[in-house]
């Protein structure tokens, strides 16, 4: 039996397809919804859907932007010829916060798993290896410490080698298997000033 009007039912269903957003917090957030000032529904509506259209990967590192080249990318302070190799805009997202770092990233949206069939093919090292081409001293290879961004990291200076350009690895000071995100500002300096060479 339906004990909402199936209109509510129908936005406890959407909301607890998000990820970590179970029923019982799926009927919380529906039933704050309805009680929300409409302007306040308009504009969450609202940006849901302008992200939704207008996000996209930015020509040059792959990161999500509104632009075609993302505000890093476009930047004549950052040091373009240092490039820091990372799984995801969360990972680039972290790096930024810690406001130490002054060169450009390239995202791969992923990272090699042969256990989840995600192969070098999936994630933009194509993209990478383009960037190369043009004028790179070094490329840091930030991707997670879990076996599947070793694994990521193994390929990718085996790729780079050739081509004489210094790649590095950010220290092992990041915990295993940690995710990037959530490793606090000190760490990750510290992680990015040890780095070693591949
Ligand atoms: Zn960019």
């Amino acid at each position: 039996m339906d004990y909402y009007s199936s209109q509510i039912t129908q936005l406890i269903e959407e909301l607890s397809k998000l990820p970590g957003v179970g029923n019982k917090s799926a009927q919380r957030l529906a039933f704050h919804i309805i009680n929300m000032p409409q302007e306040q529904v308009e504009r969450l509506a609202g940006s849901i859907t302008r992200a939704k259209a207008n996000i996209r990967y930015c020509k040059e590192c792959f990161t999500l932007t509104d632009q075609d080249i993302c505000p890093i990318c476009s930047s004549r302070k950052r040091d373009h010829r240092t490039i820091m190799v990372v799984e995801n805009t969360r990972d680039l997202a972290a790096y930024e916060k810690t406001g130490k770092y002054e060169g450009v990233y390239h995202v791969l949206h992923g990272a090699i798993s042969p256990m989840l069939g995600i192969g070098p093919s999936d994630i933009r090292l194509k993209e990478l290896m383009q960037r190369l081409q043009s004028d790179v001293d070094e490329v840091i290879i930030a991707t997670n410490s879990s076996l599947e961004g070793e694994t990521t990291a193994m390929y990718i200076s085996k790729l780079v080698k050739p081509t004489k350009i210094r790649v590095t690895r950010i220290a092992s000071g990041v915990p295993v298997g940690g995710d990037l995100e959530y490793i606090d500002e000190v760490t990750l300096l510290r992680a990015l000033e040890g780095r070693v060479e591949l």
